[in-house]
């Protein structure tokens, strides 16, 4: 059977729905949002970092030479696309890559500055749980020459952020990649360790043997995963250098009275990090119980070497480990504290005047604008949750009064404006003395 198609001007109703793998945030949920969002702000803050808003699109080839192009990010999750000019440019993946864009471009200004970032990246993954077409990432990099202090106190910032959400009972695991100048002796102690056994491992992995064979440390395979529990822990092929540079981060957390887990086999997927990295888990995710992660790293742009620590979170997945542990995160609706009611259409206009008053003196008030019969605005009023609500009628306009209703007891009273200013600036414990206009 031949479907009506719709009429050009007409939608589809897919066409209502955001594209997979994206959603649409609202109420209540996007005050979850901004609880995370302003609970983050002020701990970045207490470290003393500043924000930096970088473009969603940018340039194609900065992620192409900052992440790598032969990794899964790049190669088959990013949106790019050419643009109406033909430049090749693509939606942000991640948000390192720009801030190391702006670091370089900015010169000595920004050679030890500490930003941070917020804000919604893309990856065109296959959509399951917890992973997002568009989703959100939160980061923070320090930059600067490699410092185990820095290191530290980035490890710090991250744990901070999880408890200022209120999720405890996170892990934290830790391990050095060590120098570029390592790299030749890290590959060669793994190649002897694994050369044997280099059959029995996954697809992926036999490929990386050859191509970067730090990467199968970091597989999740379970068979790669028992063949890599036998190799050496990559330190042993390392400087003495590198080594006591982790052994300083080490020391340092524990001075923080932070525990920290050495893991040999965390290398974290991407090739720009040196010395130290990190990941954190919870349990409440379960078998898959990765929740972020980070390390230092050496970013190269042109003959400019960029050097620094940082982190990325993607707040889904601290969503995800919130609910798992069964978190409330303090969830507010912002409540509206008063509603005026409209008893009578002459009455609306100064009601009109009134709700603007209450919301200039920094009440949150609402009131109905559509001319509903007053039990209908009593139910909105109920609904916003409002404490107090203001009748105005007719009788009420002759005398020059207000009718308060207290909604969690029921009583009213009739009252001028100065007195009825001052109840509620008391109830509501804000500043909104009445001024001689108020009394006109
Ligand atoms: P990555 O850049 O892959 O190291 O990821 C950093 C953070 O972003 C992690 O906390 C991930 O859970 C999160 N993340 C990465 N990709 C996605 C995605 N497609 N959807 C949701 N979160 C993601």
């Amino acid at each position: 059977m031949n479907r009506p198609r719709p009429l050009p001007n007409q939608m589809a109703s897919e066409s209502f729905q955001p594209l997979q793998g994206m959603s649409d945030i609202r109420a209540p949920e996007v005050y979850l949002w901004q609880h995370l969002e302003s609970a983050s702000r002020n701990v970045l803050e207490r470290y003393g970092f500043d924000e930096i808003r970088t473009p969603v699109l940018e340039r194609e080839a900065l992620f192409t030479r900052a992440i790598g192009d032969t990794t899964d990010v790049v190669q088959k999750e990013m949106y790019n696309f050419e643009d109406r000019g033909r430049r090749k440019i693509a939606l942000r993946p991640e948000g390192t890559a720009s801030v190391m864009r702006v670091v370089a471009s900015a010169g000595m200004e920004l050679q030890d500055a500490r930003l941070y970032y917020l804000g919604p990246m893309f990856r065109c993954e296959r959509p399951q749980a917890g992973r997002k077409r568009q989703f959100h990432q939160l980061g923070a990099e320090t930059i600067g020459e490699p410092n185990p202090a820095a290191d530290a106190e980035c490890i710090a910032l991250q744990l901070q952020l999880l408890s200022a959400w209120g999720l405890s009972g996170a892990k934290l695991q830790i391990n050095t990649r060590g120098t570029a100048e390592d790299r030749d002796a890290v590959a060669a102690g793994i190649r002897d360790s694994l050369g044997p056994v280099r059959g029995e491992l996954c697809e992926d992995c036999q490929r990386r043997f050859d191509s970067n064979i730090m990467r199968i440390l970091d597989c999740k395979n379970p068979n790669c995963r028992t063949l890599v529990d036998a190799v050496p822990p990559v330190t042993e092929y390392m400087s003495e250098g590198s080594r006591a540079y982790l052994a300083e981060v080490r020391d340092l957390l524990n001075l923080l009275d932070i525990d920290a887990t050495l893991n040999p086999q965390l290398v974290r997927g991407l090739d720009y990090y040196v010395h130290t990295v990190w990941e954190i888990t919870h349990s409440a995710l379960g078998a898959q119980d990765a929740l972020c992660g980070g390390g230092r790293y050496r970013f190269t742009f042109g003959k400019k070497g960029i050097e620094g620590v940082g982190f990325a979170m993607g707040l889904e997945r601290v969503m995800m480990a919130l609910e798992a542990a069964g978190v409330d995160p303090a969830e507010r609706s912002p409540s509206t504290q008063v509603y005026v009611v409209t008893q009578h259409e002459s009455a609306f206009r100064e009601n009109l005047v009134l709700a603007q008053t209450l919301r200039l003196r920094g009440i949150s008030c609402g009131i109905d604008l559509r001319g509903r019969k007053i039990k209908k605005q009593m139910q909105a009023a109920d609904r916003a949750g409002a404490r107090w609500v203001v009748i105005r009628g007719e009788a009420e306009m002759d005398e020059g009064t207000f009718l308060l209703k207290n909604m969690a007891d029921g009583t009213q009273e009739a009252l001028e404006m100065p007195e009825l200013m001052e109840r509620l600036a008391t109830a509501l414990s804000i500043r909104c003395a009445a001024t001689d206009e108020d009394t006109q």
